[in-house]
């Protein structure tokens, strides 16, 4: 990996950006700065990549349209706030990026969208269905209906979670800070610049320390939190400065920032994923060609299928058994169970008839099983 061009390496970018960047201390939004910004995802998208941006900002912007200035919100209020700025926000959005000829959409999660398996994977869908259509997804927390208990409350882990989801290669977490320091910088002035980070030790959650600019709910701790959950998923992510006026293109062209190195490869990760946190909601019984298949590290076709058990949804997961009943894989199913009762031992194009031009031609595809006997290979 170069150093000098830190986004060469990245196709799929998740680029989250914090209130304090977007929004001043009277509620106004940054617009010439914004311009800027949008320039540089614009030349990024433009070099082939994906880009999903998680802005922050509603509840900045909201406070300054409904003129609250108290420095502390009540949580109606903050929720008020989210409401009126999330309009504005994304106008901000789509009238920046549009001027680059750039289609936005607007997607609003709370955490059982990113927890939930189901939501997950429609969540997922309309974000790949986007980035097909070349446009790009503009992703903040619904923090108008999000309730104290189930919500993020801030968009560091928020947007962690939204990059492992659509498997992104990258998330850039673009902050007033160029990187993650020995010590918070502004407490200790000798707090040195740490330019990559191999693996999150506790030591390193300690230089995070606590320290939150005037706007943003995370600060430093957050930060470092979002880098857990990225880097274990599979996907790198940079801090880095976003106050100058192009903050990406000063990233690509070298500018100082911390890397946070991915732990474990994407593929391995959902995979272990699979084997080790979800219960299995059904199981299949499939012939010996398709077993053949699977070992050949092919997907599982409905044709292939001679018996489902057990009731489950789209995205749940399954057990996978040969003839003889005993269980040789495990994946994620495509299908619910009726569809799938629907189509087992039939081929596509009686699938297509069956359940419309929409569906899928996998019950399980390959990205999404896993062959008990590879197990072991998962937990080294
Ligand atoms: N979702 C909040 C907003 O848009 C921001 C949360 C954060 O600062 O991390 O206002």
């Amino acid at each position: 990996m170069s150093a000098n061009q830190p986004l060469a390496p990245y196709h799929r970018i998740t680029i989250k950006i914090g209130s304090a960047l977007l929004v001043d201390r009277a509620g106004k939004l940054r617009a010439a700065w914004l311009a800027g910004l949008a320039t540089d995802i614009a030349a990024l998208k433009a070099e082939g990549r994906d880009i999903v941006v998680v802005s922050s900002g509603a509840i900045a912007l909201g406070r300054g349209l409904l003129g609250l200035s108290a420095t502390t919100l009540t949580l109606e209020q903050s929720q008020a706030a989210a409401s009126a700025g999330q309009i504005a926000l994304s106008q901000a959005w789509a009238e920046a990026l549009g001027q680059h000829g750039i289609v936005t959409g607007q997607i609003l999660i709370t955490p059982n969208i990113t927890e939930e398996r189901r939501y997950y994977l429609n969540a997922r869908t309309t974000i790949q269905t986007l980035l097909g259509l070349g446009a790009i997804p503009i992703i903040n927390e619904n923090d108008s209906v999000a309730t104290a208990e189930i919500r993020y409350g801030d968009n560091d882990r928020l947007s962690a979670r939204v990059a492992t989801m659509i498997e992104a290669d990258l998330l850039v977490l673009l902050s007033d800070i160029d990187g993650l320091y020995t010590a918070p910088p502004a407490r200790d002035p000798s707090a040195s610049h740490i330019p990559l980070v191999e693996t999150i030790t506790p030591a390193i959650e300690a230089m995070a320390g606590g320290a939150a600019s005037h706007l943003s709910r995370g600060g430093m701790t957050t930060k470092v939190e979002a880098g857990k959950i990225a880097t274990q998923a599979g996907t790198a992510m940079i801090i880095a400065k976003g106050t100058e006026p192009h903050p990406l293109r000063s990233l690509a062209e070298g500018g100082l920032h911390t890397l946070f190195q991915p732990v474990a490869s994407r593929a391995q990760s959902r995979k272990r994923w699979i084997m080790g946190t979800l219960q299995v909601s059904g199981s299949v019984q499939i012939d010996a060609g398709a077993v053949r298949a699977l070992n050949q590290g092919r997907s599982l076709l409905p044709v292939g299928v001679t018996r489902i058990n057990g009731d489950f949804e789209r995205g749940d997961t399954i057990a996978i058994a040969g003839p003889d009943g005993r269980e040789i894989a495990r994946g994620l199913s495509g299908l619910d169970s009726a569809d799938a009762r629907q189509v087992i031992g039939k081929h596509r194009d009686t699938i297509i008839a069956l359940l419309g031009a929409g569906s899928r031609s996998e019950l399980v595809h390959r990205d999404n099983l896993v062959l008990i006997g590879a197990k072991e290979e998962l937990h080294s």
